[in-house]
């Protein structure tokens, strides 16, 4: 039998990485987005969003960031069902890349190879996709017969176009993803 797969997204469903961004954009401007607005940068000017874009993409930040409580016992629950891979969309900064695989490796137990570094999460295939963008999840649902679930977060609840299967929490997704992998024909 093959073995499920159950493709993961990182930023905003493991990893948080919205609590640093907010942080370093009132550092630089002066001003704090709201948690519930899914494009932070919006509103503000061409040249900060350029400097904070910058300061997010240094040296350190990607590995710096913090997993959600919770997130590490979520993938390995996970992991009882199917093998998980990582689709994760880089940034631009020359060290994001490999500090975001190192992250995914130290924090989540993935192997090296288990990781998509991949803007279009299309191109990666499986029985379940869980991702925290309403975009993503309609595009990956538009390419792939499986399961596509939106992780709720407070900023994408107002994107959602209320055609998702949404959960509402690490225990949600998990109950979702069985449920599906069990009720289909192997
Ligand atoms: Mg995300």
């Amino acid at each position: 039998m093959k073995k499920p797969r159950i493709v993961l997204d990182v930023d905003g469903v493991l990893c948080d990485f919205q609590t640093p961004a907010l942080d370093t954009i009132e550092r630089l401007t002066g001003r704090r987005p709201s948690v519930d607005v899914y494009d932070f940068l919006e509103g503000f000017a061409d040249y900060e969003k350029a400097d904070c874009w910058a300061a997010m993409n240094e040296r350190g930040f990607c590995e710096g960031l913090n997993p959600y409580p919770g997130a590490r016992a979520f993938v390995d629950d996970l992991r009882k069902l199917g093998r998980v891979v990582f689709a994760t969309a880089p940034m631009r900064g020359l060290t994001w890349e490999g500090e975001r695989r190192r992250w995914i490796v130290d924090h989540m137990g993935a192997a090296w190879g288990d990781v998509a570094s991949v803007p279009d999460k299309t191109l990666v295939s499986g029985e379940a996709f869980i991702d925290d963008h309403p975009e993503h999840v309609r595009d990956w649902r538009a390419h792939h017969d499986g399961l596509a679930l939106l992780f709720d977060r407070p900023f994408n609840r107002a994107a959602d176009d209320l055609r998702h299967v949404r959960a509402a929490d690490y225990a949600e997704a998990i109950w979702r993803v069985t449920t599906y992998l069990e009720g289909k024909p192997t």
